[in-house]
């Protein structure tokens, strides 16, 4: 059993852009190799849609500096039982749980962290800054996408945040960010093609839809729009919002990630599509830093 007292959700300053801050540390478990505090900047990866890796960085308290391989979701159950990162057996808001910020620490947890120390907590910003830029292009990407491949329905569907047919919504299976970039699966089986998607066509005028999206993005780049993440509450648990202003207007998704503050951040991103597989689209998205 770790040790633990009554706790609340994690409050979590990271859609701020936070990198450090302190927190009073509520929960360890020497097995686990976690340590969770009231408050964090981490931004922990999420066990139910894992798009985006949990930041890294360091957590002290006093003297003793210990290193934060990745920041996870945990949950504590109404009856005690603590569960990490992928062993959550529910998902992600589920009733009878407490939910937190993990930091998963290498090696032994030192005696001096301990339910009641005040941790100070920093994240690698390096790491965070990229996987912000990635986790931003990655939206832009998949509207751009959107855009460019709404003439190829001929069925109403959908529509995206900025008026174009949900193929994102509709295909998208996987989304891995990284440091500068992400790698997308969108299926374009039957029931797409039955929702009214011309899979031939798309197949046919694939070149010229991965030019059109590079385009859309150069230009979205180019305008140097904010972008912005609206929450609801201050704790793990509350809706958060990615916005951002394009050219044809605000544009906003759910979204539980980091981004960036402003598209300046960007010199530019491009896409490459890959259909060797004709029912998997692979959407791979490079960013070049500003
Ligand atoms: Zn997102």
């Amino acid at each position: 059993m770790p040790e633990t007292q009554s706790l609340q959700p994690t409050f979590v300053s990271f859609p701020r852009g936070a990198l450090s801050g302190q927190g009073e540390v509520v929960l360890v478990d020497r097995e686990a190799g976690v340590v969770v505090t009231d408050a964090t900047p981490f931004h922990p990866v999420d066990h139910t849609w894992p798009d985006q890796p949990g930041d890294s960085g360091v957590l002290s308290v006093g003297g003793d500096r210990v290193v934060v391989t990745e920041a996870v979701m945990a949950a504590l159950g109404d009856d005690g039982a603590f569960a990490v990162g992928t062993d959550i057996p529910v998902k992600r808001g589920a009733d009878g749980w407490t939910w937190l910020v993990a930091h998963r620490i290498e090696g032994d947890i030192p005696a001096s962290v301990t339910v009641g120390a005040t941790a100070v907590l920093e994240v690698d910003a390096a790491r965070r800054g990229g996987l912000s830029r990635g986790h931003t292009a990655c939206h832009l990407a998949s509207l751009a996408l959107d855009a460019a491949l709404a003439d190829l329905w001929h069925k109403e569907t959908g529509v995206d945040p900025l008026g174009n047919p949900d193929f994102e919504g509709r295909a998208n299976q996987t989304s891995f960010i990284h440091a500068d970039g992400s790698v997308d699966e969108y299926r374009l089986g039957k029931s797409l093609r039955k929702a009214g998607f011309d899979s031939a066509g798309f197949a046919e005028s694939l070149q010229a839809r991965q030019d059109r999206i590079n385009e859309l993005l150069a230009g979205w780049v180019a305008a140097g729009g904010e972008s912005r993440i609206d929450v609801e509450g201050p704790s793990i648990t509350d809706r958060r919002t990615w916005r951002s202003v394009l050219p044809g207007g605000e544009v906003g998704f759910l979204c539980g990630g980091t981004h960036v503050r402003s598209l300046q951040a960007f010199a530019s991103i491009t896409v490459a599509l890959d259909l060797s597989d004709p029912q998997l689209l692979v959407m791979t998205t490079s960013v070049t830093p500003a």
